[in-house]
């Protein structure tokens, strides 16, 4: 059974422009009830949804979840308290996503499991609409489990089918009719082939699914008869699942097109700044780990006596700077008004927004956004200087004002120590440095990886990666989260 997936998007990003205007679906399974039981990565989707279309089944923490301003459609009940039919849901779902919507479809348990996930995928790739499927733990084994109930134990049985007692025909469901789901299968490959075909047609269809949900992702299609053969030809290594039944037939291929689906990425930034790269990325369907190297900590106290007053320049050269000095300045029951009419100067863009968010304009962001080309820009301008930095940052910028003889006071309003990572990975297709600090935190850590693609966020942290060993050294074309990600998006 093949369907068509030419999504849309794929076209899209053939022209160059990442940033579409259609929306996008995700099909949310929200698990069984119990809200710890809903992934990290629906409840990631359901926090930036435009519009949330809800089953039944959907627990009410759950919905409470939703933010405050999103749509929300009770598809079991809906307005004139009609059930939505599975047409209107459809429609609704792919309106919304041409209108650029970022649309949820929630619902109980897991959504490809006895939850029509399966038609309105097939619906929305019909429609070229893009969508994503996001699973949910299924009711089928975690509501057992929670009575305490193993569905497999090896004393009392070898399998689980999972079975609708009304399907769509009203049929009472036949052994030959349903999908059976083999797991720690690949050793046994032969014999399972040659047990099945004494009850099963040769030409059943079979599919074989290794590394599962990860970059390394694998499925090869098969048939019965053939099965043994094609996990051999194919080198097929666990962990792999094998599905045997007509529906290992199907191939609603929705990852096919996300250029990021083979790239494993390591974040090395501080968990709170790599989110939003995390999740451009994910959304190209890369697997994203995302492993702090650094740890930042505002430095207690600093703003007790300091003067504040007095300065032509005020300069931030992080977003973390700027968080750690407005605590400080409650903690120390200081004012902002202080800083007088000191102009503000700010290292990049990230940064500026958050002075922004603090209701602080800034007079000066350099064209490059690093330490050296603030600094050459702020020697310029002329006037007394203080400056807010990492205990333990760079000394680039104190540097050249040394160097030019310019007056200025510098406070250090927080530092950066090493993480000491407990786990790490083996393997990755790209580390992203978004500090010289992240790549010292690194090579702390870990010894191996120096020919994975290190990019990094400018200059400073490309020669760091060079003193670190790397070898495969890409730059962002600035320092922004958006420029990284295209920087990526290249690399696929
Ligand atoms: N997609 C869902 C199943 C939808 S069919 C899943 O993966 O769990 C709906 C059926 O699921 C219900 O009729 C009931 O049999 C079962 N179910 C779902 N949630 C359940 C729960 N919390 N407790 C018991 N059964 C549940």
């Amino acid at each position: 059974m093949k369907v068509r997936n030419d999504f849309t998007k794929a076209v899209l990003r053939a022209e160059g422009d990442y940033f579409m205007s259609m929306g996008k679906v995700y099909l949310v399974g929200s698990g069984p009830g119990d809200s710890g039981l809903m992934t990290l990565r629906g409840h990631e989707v359901l926090k930036r949804a435009d519009v949330v279309i809800y089953d039944r089944l959907v627990n009410d923490s759950i919905i409470a979840m939703i933010p405050e301003n999103v749509i929300m459609i009770d598809a079991g009940k809906s307005s004139g308290s009609h059930t939505l039919t599975q047409r209107e849901i459809e429609s609704l779902m792919t309106e919304y996503a041409l209108n650029g919507k970022i649309v949820v479809r929630l619902k109980g348990g897991d959504p490809f499991v006895f939850g029509r996930g399966g038609e309105e995928a097939q619906a929305l790739m019909n429609a070229g609409i893009y969508f994503e499927v996001i699973p949910g733990v299924t009711s089928a084994i975690s509501v057992p489990a929670y009575a305490g109930i193993p569905v497999t134990h090896r004393d009392y049985c070898s399998g689980v089918n999972i079975f609708t007692a009304h399907d769509k025909h009203n049929l009472v469901p036949e052994f030959n009719n349903t999908t059976s789901i083999f797991l720690m299968g690949i050793s046994n490959a032969k014999a399972l082939q040659d047990k099945l075909l004494c009850s099963l047609s040769p030409d059943t269809p079979c599919a074989v699914i290794e590394n599962g949900t990860t970059s390394r992702q694998r499925v090869i299609h098969t048939r019965l008869d053939e099965l043994y053969d094609s996990v051999m030809k194919n080198h097929i290594e666990p962990p792999a699942v094998i599905i045997i039944g007509s529906a290992a037939d199907m191939s609603l291929n929705w990852r096919g097109n996300l250029p990021l689906r083979h790239k494993r990425i390591i974040i090395t930034r501080p968990e709170a700044r790599a989110e939003e790269l995390s999740q451009l990325l994910r959304d190209e369907g890369a697997e994203v780990i995302i492993m702090p190297t650094i740890k930042t900590s505002r430095i207690p106290h600093v703003l007790d006596n300091a003067n504040l007053s007095g300065y032509d320049w005020i300069g931030f050269t992080s977003v973390t700077g700027v968080n750690a000095f407005i605590e400080s300045l409650c903690e120390s029951n200081r004012d902002i008004r202080e800083l007088g009419h000191a102009k503000i100067a700010a290292i990049g863009n990230a940064t500026r927004d958050s002075l922004n968010a603090h209701g602080l304009n800034v007079d000066y962001v350099p064209e490059v956004f690093d330490g050296l080309h603030m600094a050459e820009g702020l020697v310029k301008f002329g006037g007394r200087i203080l400056m807010f930095r990492a205990l333990n940052g760079t000394q680039d910028i104190s540097n050249i004002f040394r160097k030019y003889g310019i007056a200025f006071d510098e406070i250090c309003i927080y530092r950066t120590d090493y993480v000491e990572l407990k786990h790490v990975p083996e393997f990755a297709d790209i580390i992203i440095f978004t500090s010289a600090s992240t790549v010292r935190g690194f090579a702390h850590n870990i010894n191996s990886m120096r020919d994975v693609i290190a990019l990094c966020i400018g200059i400073q942290t490309a020669d760091e990666a060079k003193r670190e060993g790397f070898t495969r050294i890409k730059i962002a074309e600035e320092a922004s989260v958006r420029k990284l990600f295209e920087a990526v998006m290249s690399l696929a």
